[in-house]
């Protein structure tokens, strides 16, 4: 099975993705937990290159950028881990690129779809758990963290902290079998049950 976290910065994604993974091994599951960008060496390199630039990267090369990493992560780390039966939890996948790609750095999010499904070959997830957050509780959350990336809410700002929002509740909306959107306020651990109640309904299925 095929899982993605999805949702703002901040919102809690890598801290359900370890509770998640913990879970299901609980469960017996074998799982890859991965992230993109990053979860090939390529993918380190390019994650690199279109975080660290400052904002100097023109909308349609990030997204290219975005899309090469996912190619060579699908192509490479996901669809083997799939082959084999095993759990792939990803932080962030293609309905990333829409979001921030799209509506953040304004592209046609249409396009940009068809641009992340030509590079993954057409893999959509099983299961993509929206973590749904004001964005200004998940960047008070943000500020709160020792390793807060730099420049990246102050280069972006809150309307495109909004857009992003907005675009993700409209994919959840458009596909509501893949997407469980799930209120990411509260612990931890309340967020963390009511994502499992949504990966036991699909694994059950
Ligand atoms: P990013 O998009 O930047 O990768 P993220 O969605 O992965 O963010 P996390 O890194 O999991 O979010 O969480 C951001 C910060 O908020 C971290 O310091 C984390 O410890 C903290 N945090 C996570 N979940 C909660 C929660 N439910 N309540 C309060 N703080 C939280
Ligand atoms: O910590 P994480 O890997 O989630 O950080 C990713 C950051 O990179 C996001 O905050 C966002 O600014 C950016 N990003 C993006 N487009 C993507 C994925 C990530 O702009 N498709
Ligand atoms: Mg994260």
């Amino acid at each position: 099975a095929f899982i993605t976290l999805e949702g703002g910065d901040g919102s809690g994604k890598t801290t359900q993705i370890g509770l998640l993974h913990a879970w299901l091994e609980g469960q017996g599951r074998t799982v890859v937990r991965t992230r993109e960008p990053g979860g090939t060496e390529l993918g380190v390199e390019i994650r690199r290159l279109v975080q660290h630039t400052e904002g100097h990267v023109a909308p349609r090369a990030e997204a290219l950028l975005y899309a090469a990493d996912r190619a060579h992560h699908v192509a490479t780390l996901v669809r083997p881990a799939l082959e084999r039966g095993e759990v792939v939890l990803q932080d962030r996948y293609l309905d990333s690129s829409v979001a921030y790609q799209g509506a953040g750095r304004e592209l046609d999010g249409g396009q940009v779809r068809d641009l992340s499904l030509w590079a993954t070959d057409g893999l959509l997830p099983d299961l993509t758990i929206l973590l749904d957050i004001d964005p200004a509780a998940g960047r008070e959350r943000m500020a709160a963290r020792a390793d807060a990336p730099y420049d990246r809410l102050e280069e972006t700002g809150d309307d495109f902290a909004q857009r992003v929002r907005a675009a993700y509740l409209e994919l959840a909306a458009a596909e509501p079998d893949r997407f469980a959107v799930v209120d990411a306020s509260g612990t931890a651990e309340e967020v963390h049950a009511r994502v499992v109640s949504h990966v036991r309904a699909m694994l059950d299925a």
